[in-house]
């Protein structure tokens, strides 16, 4: 049984960026205006995420990491919307099979904050003989979630693991795509024990300055607005994507779909040939874009890491989004 869990986890959880991109989407969805990301060892070490968000209720704490419990079902009467957005109650379980977790968290309505371990799914005592009870203790209203040793328990899956600068590198790839998706959110992402920063981003800030911020000002004075809204696909896209006097070295693509960071092969190959007749040969863009989609038109049996994504009438929505960029392009004198 435990194995089982071990397996479905490490098939969730295959880098550390897997569990902190989870533990973001959680600490977006909980209302933050406040996510302060900690990393050591490329988040094999730690991996710990402080939010400013709605907290969870004492009550709820013992169930918190058993599969398939989630909160945010109510809210989406449509069933659909689990598999869309992620709503499956299968992040914290995952995480606390295979890593050591610990939860501080505060409601509003609530005189104290209270601190638990998981292991296996289950509350554990901190220390071999302690009670495994949630500890009442001091916070701030949010949650706190530390994960410590990711892949404690699978030497295999640790052993993979080349260097944690690039495990880091895909961290803050990761991190630097929600702060520039989530306006009104204030990001920042650091290694523990540097003084650096390595992302900081105000909450006030606009998705522009936050590419200006993330990313840099070369691009970020090279923006053209993107906005296609259709009703016979049932979409909506808005974005801003690097216009003909900017030419990368490679495609830099921040996609959302339903405010979901993912992966799009077809998206992305599509916007590259748009761009080819414009920029310098090899020259490729940067594309900041978010799809609204209704929930029933995106495909909901993708695998479980939900990083490619697909949906119905893909190829017509991806002709309108590269025809509105192609307006775009032509638009600019060069
Ligand atoms: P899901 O996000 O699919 O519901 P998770 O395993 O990611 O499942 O989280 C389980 C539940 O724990 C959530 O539904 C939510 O109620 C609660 N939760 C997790 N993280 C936070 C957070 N940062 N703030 C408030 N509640 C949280
Ligand atoms: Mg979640």
């Amino acid at each position: 049984e435990d194995v089982v869990n071990k397996i479905a986890a490490g098939e969730i959880i295959v880098a550390p960026v897997h569990a902190l991109k989870e533990l973001i989407e959680n600490a977006v969805d909980a209302g933050s205006t406040s996510l302060e990301i900690l990393v050591k060892d490329g988040g094999l070490k730690l991996l710990q995420i402080t939010d400013n968000g709605c907290g969870i209720h004492k009550d709820d704490m013992k169930i918190l990491c058993e599969r398939h419990t989630t909160s945010k079902l109510k809210a989406f009467e449509d069933l659909t919307a689990i598999g869309t957005y992620g709503f499956r109650g299968e992040a914290l379980a995952s995480i606390s099979h295979i890593a050591h977790l610990t939860v501080t968290t505060k409601t509003a309505d609530s005189s104290c904050a209270w601190k638990a371990q998981y292991a296996g799914g289950k509350l554990t005592a901190a220390k071999p003989g302690q009670s495994a009870e949630p500890k009442a203790c001091a916070g701030r209203p949010g949650t706190q979630i530390t994960v410590e040793d990711l892949f404690y328990n699978v030497p295999s899956r640790r052993r993979a693991f080349r260097s944690a600068s690039e495990e880091y590198s895909k961290i803050a790839d990761q991190v630097g795509r929600y702060a520039v998706h989530c306006t009104g959110v204030a990001f920042s992402c650091k290694k523990h024990g540097e003084a650096g920063v390595g992302i900081a981003v105000p909450a006030t800030a606009s998705v522009r300055d936050r590419i200006r911020i993330v990313h840099n000002s070369s691009i970020a004075n090279e923006l053209i607005d993107v906005l296609v809204t259709n009703n016979q696909y049932g979409f909506k896209a808005e974005g801003l994507v690097s216009n003909a006097n900017y030419s990368g070295k490679r495609t830099s693509l921040l996609l959302f779909i339903n405010h979901r960071s993912v992966e799009s092969t077809s998206i992305k190959r599509a916007i590259e040939q748009t761009y080819a007749p414009f920029l310098p040969k090899g020259g490729k863009p940067f594309i900041y874009l978010s799809l609204e989609i209704d929930p029933a038109r995106v495909d909901v049996n993708v695998h479980p890491t939900k990083r490619e994504v697909n949906f119905l009438n893909e190829d017509e929505i991806i002709e309108l989004i590269c025809d509105e960029i192609r307006t775009g392009l032509g638009k600019v004198d060069t």
